[in-house]
């Protein structure tokens, strides 16, 4: 019975995007200008999508965006560092880079 009611809504959900597909015309998801200029610029972030683009590369976390565009961050929810636009994985190595006491690890 779930599953039922599952495809039926993946079909109504299918074929109301290939409505809205062809009521926009030409080819979609290209619709917010911010997105463009960030595309076009090669590093740029995006407010109303969240997201960001460097060089092609699509990021969807903005902290991470932020260390990948050269600012020394620790990203908590990817658990991932950026100094200097290296990654770091280990948060101990990212303090230690930045700032704080040799990592213990
Ligand atoms: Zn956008
Ligand atoms: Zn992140
Ligand atoms: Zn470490």
């Amino acid at each position: 019975m779930i599953t039922q009611s599952m495809k039926l809504i993946a079909v109504v959900l299918m074929l109301t995007g290939l409505f809205a597909c062809n009521t926009a015309g030409g080819p979609s998801k290209s619709a917010c200008s911010s997105c463009e200029v960030a595309k076009k610029a090669d590093c740029g972030w995006c407010d109303s999508c969240n997201v960001g683009y460097i060089k092609g590369e699509k990021s969807t976390c903005h902290s991470c965006f932020n260390g990948k565009t050269g600012q020394d961050v620790w990203c908590d929810s990817c658990k991932v560092g950026y100094v200097h636009k290296d990654k770091v994985k280990c948060k101990g190595c990212f303090t230690a880079k930045t700032s704080g006491p040799a990592c213990a690890t």
